[in-house]
Formats: structure tokens, C-alpha cells, sequence
């Protein structure tokens, strides 16, 4: 689960991560009492569920009353990469000397905790990583040992920190190591770690994901979720009990298993299309289900076609096919679909959909080729 910047900050306080004093806000009234309670200059900062605010015009200084207004009143409503702004976070100005990169995140494949720690920060890490990979330097932390001075240190050193701040980026990075441990985080990310002209180590910005297995475990950080930022389709996904994660495609993806789906998703891409999700939409036939699936697919105006990737083992693909037909019957099918049938009773179940002539779905039998009908029909 995302954290919106100003949620991020609030875990951070909590743990000792250095953040300027700010207040969140809703209403162009509540983003004014704000700036008024906390004493010009502020930011007025756009909370949404993606980064890249600061080049979006999102995030705006405001020196006095009827700047915080018009910014406030500008940002409320704007749209960011598909985003719309809900909500704002008023925070009183910091004055950059410096801005760093600091983060800390799970790496799966090394099985621990990778630190992470930049010079070159405030503008996207990738594009920094794209130029000089040497300005990012990385190092494991064993969780059995946890977070220690000297690997704080030897990331400063490599990094190349003002030696007068050596000092506080390695508390900070610590204290950051224990909020990502505590709070059961996947990713606490700082971009900028400002050093003010005061040279003063705070964290301006705040990206957190929280692992959503153990929210359980942290009912204030589960009452933090943010239906409205979340992705529309994503949100609709998550209410139907669907597991739906959305990529950057115009091919929308349903399967039953999850690897199943995932190859799916490589061979679209393989025959040179592009998937506009994952959806699992589980064992089963009903036709209820698939409805719900397809509605949430469709709900992605980027959606040009779609490909159902069936595989029957204990559900028959006769079963599916007629769940198939009724659900056919209930969709407005305004994109071609591919459905790919295979598995027991195969051929009975293309048979059912091949009799119900179904406009604009097209059966096939092998998955590569109904990935490659599929980007065909995309366009
Ligand atoms: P992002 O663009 O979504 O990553 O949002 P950030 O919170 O990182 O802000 C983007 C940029 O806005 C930062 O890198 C800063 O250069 C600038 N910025 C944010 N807060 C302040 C502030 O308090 N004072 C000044 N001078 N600049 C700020
Ligand atoms: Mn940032």
C-alpha cells in the first residue's frame, strides 16, 4: 500500500526522521489556516500517489495569504499523470543548499534490506542511475545485524556527503532504516534529503509502501489507505476482490492462475504487444465473475483489446464457455476479444462459444496464437 508524502512524513516523525512542520488539507479554507498557522514562507505541496509533482506545477511557495490561496485553489482538482489532486500538504519552506537521494528498500533476490544514498538527488533516480551509475551507491544491510553506524558511514563516504553532514545523514539513514523495519515497509524513499542553508539534514519528501500482508499488525497505517488516490481501476479491483495490477499497455490481460497470467503477459509482449494489466481472475466458471473482471479490464480507456487466456483443469472449459456466453450477453463488447480455450473438455467448450457466435470474440487454440491475434486486433 502507497502512502500519500505527508502520511510517509507522519510514519517518519514517529520514528525520528527529520521533517519540516507542515499540515495536510482538503479545502482551498483549510490550506490557507494552514499556511497562516504556520508562518510564511510555505509550500503547498499536491498529495497524490505518484512522483514528478514538483515538474507537474504541483508543488508551489507561496509567501503570503493570497499566494497560498491562489496556490491552493490552482492545485486542488489538478490532474497529475492521470491523478487527480484531493488533497494538499502545507509545509513550511525549507531553503536548499543541497538536495540528496536516500532510500531503503526490500530486494527480494538478495533476500535483505539494500540501502541506498545519492549526492545527485531532487531530480528522478532513474535518470540519475540512466547517467552515472556510480552515483548511486548500494549496500545490503543483514537484517540479523540491522541498520549499523559503519554501514551508514561507508555509504556517506562512497556517496561523497559534505563532511560536515556526515553526521546527521548517517542518524537520519538509520532512523529510516528503522521506520522501514517497524513499520513493515517495502520502500521508504527520500528524494530530495535536503541540506538546508543552515545545513540542516531534513527529509522534503516522503515515498512509502507499506507491505499490504501486514497491515494487520498496523491498524494506524491501514486507516491510512487513500481510496480516492488510488488508481481508478486498481480501487474498483480491490472492492471486487479481484487481483488486478495495471501496467502501462493498451491489451487487457484475464487469466485463471497467477502464472498462468504472468506468461500470458510475456507472450503478448513476445508477439509485440503491450498488456494493459494482470488480472487473476481465479479457478471457476461463473459468469459473474468474468463479468466483474471484464468491467474492471474495460474501465481503462486504454483498453484496444482484450485477451482471455483459459486454461481448464479441474473447471471444464465447457463450464467456462458457457459462463463465457452468458457473460458475453451481459458485456457491452465494444473491443475485439481474443479467447484462448484449452485444457479438459477443450474442444466441447470452443465448440459452445463457436456455436454462440459471439460478435467481435474471436477463439483460438494455442496461446501464441491468440497473443498474436490479439496485437493484431489491437492496432
Ligand atoms: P516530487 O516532484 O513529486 O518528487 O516532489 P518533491 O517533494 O520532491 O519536490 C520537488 C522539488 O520541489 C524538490 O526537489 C525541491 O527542489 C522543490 N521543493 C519542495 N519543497 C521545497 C521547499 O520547501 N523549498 C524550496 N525552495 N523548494 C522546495
Ligand atoms: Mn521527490
Amino acid at each position: 500500500m502507497d502512502l500519500l508524502e505527508y502520511q510517509g512524513k507522519q510514519l517518519f516523525k514517529k520514528h525520528g526522521v527529520p521533517v519540516p512542520e507542515g499540515r495536510p488539507a482538503k479545502t482551498v479554507e483549510e490550506a490557507v489556516a494552514a499556511a497562516e498557522a504556520l508562518g510564511y514562507p510555505v509550500v503547498i505541496k499536491a498529495q497524490v500517489l505518484i512522483g514528478g509533482r514538483g515538474k507537474a506545477g504541483g508543488i508551489k511557495l507561496a509567501k503570503a495569504r493570497g499566494e497560498a490561496e491562489a496556490h491552493a485553489k490552482a492545485i486542488l482538482g489538478m490532474d497529475i499523470r492521470g491523478f487527480t489532486v484531493h488533497e494538499l500538504y502545507v509545509e513550511q519552506a525549507s531553503e536548499i543548499d543541497e538536495e540528496y537521494y536516500a532510500a531503503i528498500l526490500l530486494d527480494r533476490t538478495a533476500k535483505k534490506p539494500l540501502a541506498m544514498l545519492s549526492r545527485m538527488g531532487g531530480m528522478d533516480v532513474e535518470e540519475i542511475a540512466a547517467k552515472d551509475p556510480t552515483a548511486i551507491v548500494r549496500l545490503h544491510v543483514d537484517p540479523l545485524i540491522g541498520f549499523q553506524g559503519f554501514h551508514g558511514r561507508r555509504l556517506a563516504y562512497e556517496a561523497g556527503i559534505a563532511a560536515d553532514v556526515v553526521k546527521p545523514v548517517v542518524a537520519l539513514l538509520s532512523r529510516l532504516y528503522e521506520t522501514f523495519v517497524e513499520e513493515d515497509a517495502l520502500l521508504v524513499e527520500v528524494n530530495p534529503l535536503l541540506v538546508t542553508k543552515s545545513r540542516e539534514v531534513v527529509a522534503l519528501d516522503a515515498k512509502v509502501t507499506i507491505d499490504g500482508n501486514s497491515l494487520h499488525r498496523h491498524p494506524e497505517t491501514a486507516a491510512m489507505r487513500n481510496p480516492a488516490a488510488e488508481d481508478p481501476q486498481e480501487q474498483m479491483a480491490r472492492e471486487r476482490g479481484l487481483t488486478y495490477v495495471k501496467l502501462d499497455g493498451n491489451i487487457g490481460i484475464l487469466g485463471n492462475g497467477a502464472g498462468l497470467v504472468m506468461s500470458t503477459l510475456d507472450v503478448v509482449a513476445q508477439a509485440g504487444g503491450s498488456p494493459a494489466n494482470f488480472l487473476d481472475a481465479g479457478g471457476g466458471s461463473k459468469a459473474e465473475a468474468i463479468v466483474d473482471a471484464v468491467e474492471v479490464i474495460l474501465s481503462n480507456p486504454k483498453v484496444t483489446a482484450v485477451l482471455f487466456n483459459i486454461f481448464g483443469g479441474i473447471t471444464r472449459c465447457d463450464e467456462v464457455a458457457r459462463g463465457l456466453v452468458t457473460a458475453f450477453g451481459q458485456i457491452d463488447v465494444k473491443v475485439p476479444f481474443v479467447v484462448r480455450l484449452d485444457g479438459t473438455n477443450d474442444e466441447e467448450g470452443r465448440k459452445i462459444l463457436a456455436d454462440a457466435s459471439l460478435p467481435n470474440v474471436h477463439v483460438e487454440k494455442t496461446m501464441l496464437g491468440a497473443a498474436r491475434k490479439v496485437v493484431e486486433l489491437a492496432g
